[in-house]
């Protein structure tokens, strides 16, 4: 069985409908999908010695299967360059999460890799009780929620329907490179969307899935944040 289904089988076995970050990256890593480099700490040493190996900057950010908005929690603490900043950021994700779900159950703390700035995409699916799975794509931030401009097209996804979903966003101009916003590496774009839509055909028990954001370099694209929600 190859590691996709092991992780979606455990979460069902224990009950969970969504799977935690490292939990679908894992599931991204096998699709073909570049994730920041990632590694779960137990304590504050752990988390500092898993710092010192992927390299600073790094991320930390809560795992916990009742926490589904990590930064609404407080689980999120971005740009750490040293280890006392890693232990100092550990110990406050961990006292923010407690002071926003008391109950919540802490597994860890994911360490990963910071990635450096750049425009963020968003890449979505969503399985449609009529359609099936449905995959969308869009410019992260205002572009989602004010402004809605994001494409679906129904999975099998084909080359063509990638980069149209990609072209036909009003947004589009920006991904092209405009002023200050250098160009992004649209056939990186175009193979995230392609990988998410082989990946949601083959689990068709998965609900929804997002990878919000997802950096998009003059060469490449790297996902920052996964999620994976089953049926
Ligand atoms: P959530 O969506 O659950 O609140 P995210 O993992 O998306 O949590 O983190 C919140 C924000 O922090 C992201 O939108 C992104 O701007 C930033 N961020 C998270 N992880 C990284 C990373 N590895 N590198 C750079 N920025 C990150
Ligand atoms: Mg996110």
């Amino acid at each position: 069985m190859n590691q996709t289904s092991k992780i979606i089988n455990q979460a069902k076995k224990e009950g969970r409908k969504a799977l935690l970050e490292p939990e679908a990256k894992m599931i991204c890593m096998e699709y073909g999908i570049l994730v920041t480099k990632f590694k779960v700490a137990l304590n504050e040493k752990e988390a500092a010695k898993h710092a010192d190996e992927i390299g600073y900057p790094v991320v930390l950010k809560i795992v916990s299967p009742d926490i589904i908005h990590k930064s609404d929690a407080g689980g999120v603490i971005v740009n750490l360059k040293n280890p006392a900043e890693v232990t100092n950021a550990y110990k406050k994700i961990i006292e923010n999460v407690k002071k926003y779900n008391a109950k919540a159950k802490i597994v860890g703390v994911l360490v990963q890799e910071m990635a450096p700035q750049s425009t963020e995409v968003i890449v979505g699916a969503i399985k449609d009780p009529q359609f099936g799975q449905a995959i969308m794509f869009g410019l992260g931030g205002i572009f989602v929620e004010i402004f809605k401009d994001v494409n679906f097209r129904i999975a099998p996804l084909t080359l063509d329907d990638a980069k149209e979903m990609i072209t036909e966003l009003k947004a589009y101009p920006l991904l092209k490179g405009f002023r200050n916003t250098p160009p992004a590496d649209i056939d990186a774009l175009i193979s995230i969307l392609c990988n998410t839509s082989r990946l949601v055909m083959d689990n068709q028990e998965i609900k929804e899935l997002d990878l919000n954001p997802i950096m998009a370099y003059q060469k490449g694209a790297k996902t920052v944040d996964a999620r994976i929600i089953l049926e």
